[in-house]
């Protein structure tokens, strides 16, 4: 089932336009990732599915609604949820405060207790540093609290833009571990990466941007495989 549909989508700053005439599709219980160098639009995408910017022309669906003028808070409801570039966690707020942030709007109680156990199995240092505040946690632990707050609005779709920025190897590993297991769990995702690697491997399909147009897309491993991409993303010849 199609979760996600953009038709023909265009971004602009002012007269800059970022995307043009996108269009893409992602069903439901897949991992998706968007690769492309720096500037290609990849956060535009995201900021465009999220609300927190809006087409120019086009449209958005999600199961099965048109959401293209739905506000951004109003799709965080419906089930899209974003943990976005350089984390934006609370640096104030602690760890649980972060995540019950996470969790704003919600009424259903047993739920919301399942998501935060949720959470704290999938990131055990979080269980571990709850009242710790978010802006004295290290790179990763800060990341994992992001993605952390974006499933407590219990998502759809998770959108992640570039989990794995400015950590080290071992927590690159780990934080793609992480995403495979959320998706194992029925979330889907959809995924901007510079390591782009990494995002494919564990990609059913993926897309490559550039200068705010898909110019490829495949199975996971067919992008892998594709010495274009190989040769500009994947730093081999
Ligand atoms: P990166 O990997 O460097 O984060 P990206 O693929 O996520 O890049 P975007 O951040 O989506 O790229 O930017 C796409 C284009 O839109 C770039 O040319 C960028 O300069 C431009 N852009 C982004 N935000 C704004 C803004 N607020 N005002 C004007 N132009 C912008």
């Amino acid at each position: 089932m199609t979760l996600l549909e953009l038709k023909d989508v265009s971004v602009h700053y002012g007269r800059i336009q970022a995307i043009h005439d996108m269009s893409f599709t992602v069903e439901e219980g897949e991992i998706v990732s968007l690769i492309g160098a720096n500037g290609a639009g990849k956060s535009t995408t995201m900021k465009t599915i999220s609300g927190l910017l809006n087409p120019s022309h086009g449209s958005i669906t999600f199961d099965g609604e048109d959401i293209t003028k739905v506000k951004a808070h109003l799709r965080v409801v419906k089930g899209i949820s974003q943990s976005p570039e350089g984390r934006g966690i609370f640096p104030g707020m602690t760890v649980m405060e972060n995540l019950d942030m996470g969790a704003f709007g919600r009424a259903d109680r047993s739920g919301m207790a399942a998501d935060f156990d949720r959470v704290f199995d999938l990131f055990p240092r979080l269980a571990e540093r709850k009242t710790q505040l978010g802006g004295t946690m290290s790179g990763g632990e800060q990341q994992m609290l992001a993605i952390g707050r974006a499933l407590m609005s219990a998502p759809r779709l998770l959108l992640l833009d570039e989990p794995s920025m400015g950590l080290a190897p071992q927590f690159i590993k780990q934080i793609f571990k992480i995403i495979t297991e959320i998706n194992a769990q029925g979330t889907t995702v959809l995924l901007v990466e510079q390591n782009a690697n990494q995002a494919l491997a564990r990609a059913n399909r993926g897309f490559v941007l550039e200068t705010g147009a898909i110019t490829h897309q495949g199975t996971g491993k067919e992008l892998l495989a594709n010495p274009a991409i190989k040769e500009a993303y994947l730093g081999v010849g």
